[in-house]
Order: structure tokens, then C-alpha cells, then sequence
């Protein structure tokens, strides 16, 4: 089976982020139909939606090459967030981790559980700007994710996190 290129977007914004981020990359390339091909350097954001008050996230995003159908990818992703012990209360409210399916080749894909393209990444600056920092030259549905990024609402909310 030919290997499919899979960009996916992680957050945290409860408990320790930053290892969460790191362990969960490592989770998802340990399984036999996922190979890691780049990642990110880790964004500090101010929170989008969801309530008021919650903490700011740590986001990156992550391209894979994976053997996995779209709908299998969802699964593993579902795994990996539900190790990090997530919930789903709120909608876009605080959680321990994240993990969309941003594009899966170049397949669109619109069923009751799963959209790809993400239908909200071409306006979040917290996956764009990631994204270009990790790939320059990445486009979404043939736009540069660079300039998708430098219009996204929320780009003044997303800075380098420096931090260890
Ligand atoms: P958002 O989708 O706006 O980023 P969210 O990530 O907080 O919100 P979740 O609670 O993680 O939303 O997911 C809700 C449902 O979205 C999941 O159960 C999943 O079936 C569905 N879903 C649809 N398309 C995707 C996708 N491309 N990546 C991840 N989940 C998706
Ligand atoms: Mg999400
Ligand atoms: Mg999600």
C-alpha cells in the first residue's frame, strides 16, 4: 500500500503541555503504519473560542507519512489523546491534548465523523503558523500556508514558545 502524506495539528493547554506535545508525537510514529517526516517548532497561543479564561495553549503540527486509512488515522489519533486522559465537557474548552487530522494527501474527505481538509485550518493561525514555520513552502488546498497564516485573526496570539 503506497504511503499517504498526513499533516496533524496538536494542543494542550492543561497539565504539563509541553511534555504532553513531545510524548504524543512519539506515540504517533510508534505504530508500524506511521513514519514521522518533520515537526514543528512549539507555538505559545492565546486561546480561540471555547470559555473564557482558559489557559494559553502550546500547538504543533507534525507531518507523518502513514500507511493508515484517513479513518484509522482518526482512531490512532483518538488513542494517543485518549492516553493523555482527554475529555470533551466543553466544546474548545481546556484539554490535555489534541490531535486533528489537518490534510491526509490530498483527499477530501466529508463523512459523520471526520473532514479533511480540517474545515477550520485554513483560519487558525495557532495551525498555520506552525506549519509555515516547519515548511515554508506547504500550501493548503494550493494556497501558501504562509499567507493563509499572515491573515488568520488570531496570528497576534501566536508567539515561539522558548521554554524547555
Ligand atoms: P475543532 O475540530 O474545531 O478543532 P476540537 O478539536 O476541540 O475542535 P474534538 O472534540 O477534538 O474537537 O473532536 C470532535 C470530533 O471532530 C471528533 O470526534 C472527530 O470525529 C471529529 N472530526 C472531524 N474531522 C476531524 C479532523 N479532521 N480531525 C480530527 N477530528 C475530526
Ligand atoms: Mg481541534
Ligand atoms: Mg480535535
Amino acid at each position: 500500500m503506497n504511503a499517504v502524506r498526513t499533516v496533524l495539528a496538536l494542543g494542550s493547554n492543561l497539565g504539563e503541555s509541553r511534555s504532553t506535545l513531545a510524548d504524543a508525537v512519539a506515540a504517533l510514529a510508534d505504530h508500524p503504519g506511521m513514519k514521522l517526516v518533520a515537526v514543528s517548532p512549539v507555538a505559545r497561543t492565546a486561546p480561540v473560542g471555547g470559555p473564557a479564561g482558559q489557559p494559553d495553549y502550546l500547538n504543533l503540527v507534525a507531518e507523518f507519512e502513514t500507511t493508515l486509512d484517513a479513518h484509522a488515522l482518526l482512531d490512532h489519533c483518538h488513542d494517543i489523546e485518549n492516553r493523555h486522559h482527554r475529555t470533551r465537557e466543553v466544546r474548545w474548552g481546556p484539554r490535555t491534548l489534541d490531535v486533528d487530522i489537518i490534510t491526509y494527501g490530498s483527499s477530501r474527505i466529508n463523512d459523520e465523523v471526520l473532514t479533511v481538509p480540517h474545515p477550520r485550518a485554513a483560519e487558525r493561525a495557532f495551525v498555520l503558523q506552525p506549519w509555515a514555520w516547519m515548511d515554508p513552502d506547504a500550501r493548503l488546498e494550493g494556497v501558501p500556508v504562509a499567507d493563509l497564516a499572515a491573515r488568520a485573526a488570531d496570528l497576534s496570539g501566536v508567539e515561539l514558545f522558548e521554554g524547555e
